[in-house]
């Protein structure tokens, strides 16, 4: 089912049109209309939306606190166990990102330094469309109550007129949400970045979504931030002789169950460990509950392609620059030098990509579309701002002055160059 590409092959189909934009106009043209409606016409428009995309009619858009308690009852404590685990691991990995305002120079004559300022309202996209993630809540939300973030404001969608996921309501409560809207899409998204009458705008919304939320998010980028527009998610996995099929079958058809436009591949020394891969998916696939799916990912999407040695499968890696990278070597940590482009590396056989997804720490919210050449995923940074401050006295002035006059007359700024010169010691 998996295709397998030469190196040549695998270059032209992947790795020459990678494009995280968005392409689909008539999606681009419906979030325009959506949010120009709702930031005109506030809640009456909003209402309206999620009338018609997700089929009810809302009263009230905020879930009560009343609703929030009664949802501790119907979530299994072991449920409830294993998140509270996961977030303890969530919180002290990224707690370990925290950094605290700063001077960098303190003499008589200059004070610098840089001041880190927390985003006061941040917005959390949570997808609900077909299904529902509580991991989600976890690695959007303790970042940014870490960073000291007011208000953590959750949208999620609730389909029919249901009550959002129990689980979802729970998730909230362990990372710190202050509240939650049952809102979905590009209205969400909308309601975030230009308020209504009943909710207030946000300075920064992060979190996945579909294809409406991905485009909602790249209109609305600059009135509010944004964290990134996640593209479909992908695996690489570099595998020697030593790796087991077994275990990369299944990685591959983790990442492949997502969507049918997910994208898994394989890079590996050992033709005999890709034909046994291969074989293994068949099996593997055989009895998945989202077997069609994964099948279409697999085929369409995703390959396996024969490297001569370790060094070339590092090399198309880096050059694809995967969301997530597997090393399933002998002494997988003496790899991670060779890693240049990766969202996140999972090292050794017994560290699948599914550990970091839910429970082990590191956030699961990457770069995707080969955009990790230049950009990291989720973390605390993504809700501090960073303020440089700077003191001279006259007489640091003084020193300074002719260099800045100089630069400035270069650039044929006199007035800039008059602002030192009215300051000096005659
Ligand atoms: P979603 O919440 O992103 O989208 C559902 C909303 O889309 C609906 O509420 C509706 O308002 C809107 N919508 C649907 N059809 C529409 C239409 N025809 N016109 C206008 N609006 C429409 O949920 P989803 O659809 O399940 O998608 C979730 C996505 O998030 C998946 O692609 C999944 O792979 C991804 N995801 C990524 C991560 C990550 O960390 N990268 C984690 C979880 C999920």
């Amino acid at each position: 089912m998996i295709p397998s590409y030469s190196i040549q092959s695998f270059e032209e189909k992947f790795l020459s049109k990678q494009k995280a934009s968005l392409e689909d106009t008539t999606i681009i043209e419906i979030a325009k209309q959506v949010i120009n409606d709702i930031r005109e016409n506030g809640d009456k428009a909003l209402s309206k939306y999620v009338e018609q995309f997700d089929n009810y009619v809302p009263i009230d858009f905020e879930v009560s606190n009343k609703e929030r308690e009664q949802a501790w009852d119907e979530v299994d404590p072991d449920t409830i166990t294993s998140l509270k685990l996961a977030a303890d691991n969530i919180r002290d990995f990224h707690k370990q990102q925290l950094s605290s305002s700063r001077f960098m120079n303190v003499g008589e004559e200059v004070v610098s330094g840089q001041l880190f300022r927390p985003i006061e309202r941040v917005g959390i996209y949570v997808p609900g469309g077909t299904a529902c993630y509580p991991s989600s809540v976890l690695m959007n939300a303790i970042p940014a109550v870490l960073a000291g973030v007011e208000e953590v404001i959750m949208v999620t969608p609730a389909r029919n007129g249901e009550n959002i996921a129990p689980i979802l309501s729970v998730a909230a409560d362990i990372a710190g949400v202050s509240k939650i809207l049952k809102i979905g899409g590009i209205q969400a998204i909308a309601a975030l970045a230009y308020g209504t009458e009943t909710i207030s705008n946000v300075d920064k919304i992060v979190g996945p979504g579909n294809a409406y939320v991905a485009a909602a998010k790249s209109l609305v980028y600059g009135d509010v931030g944004i964290d990134m527009i996640a593209g479909p998610s992908e695996v690489a996995i570099i595998a020697d002789q030593t790796a087991n099929p077994i275990y990369i079958a299944a990685d591959l058809i983790a990442q492949a169950e997502h969507d049918e436009n997910a994208r898994a591949f394989l890079f590996s020394t050992s033709d005999q460990l890709i034909k046994e891969t291969k074989m293994e998916l068949e099996r593997q696939c055989s009895n998945l509950p989202r077997r069609e799916i994964a099948e279409k990912a697999l085929k369409n999407k995703s390959s396996c392609v024969l490297v001569s040695d370790i060094t070339q499968a590092f090399e198309l890696s880096n050059r694809l620059a995967p969301e997530h990278l597997e090393v399933q070597v002998e002494s997988p940590l003496n790899y991670l030098g060779k890693v240049k482009n990766a969202g996140s590396v999972f090292l050794g056989n017994y560290t699948p990509e599914a550990l970091g997804d839910y429970f082990a720490g590191p956030n699961h919210v990457l770069p995707t579309s080969g955009t990790a050449r230049f950009s990291s995923g989720l973390s605390v940074d993504d809700f501090i701002k960073k303020t440089t401050f700077l003191y001279y006295s006259q007489q640091a002035l003084d020193d300074a002055a002719q260099h800045v006059v100089n630069i400035a007359t270069e650039e044929q700024l006199e007035g800039h160059a008059r602002a030192v010169q009215k300051r000096l010691n005659k």
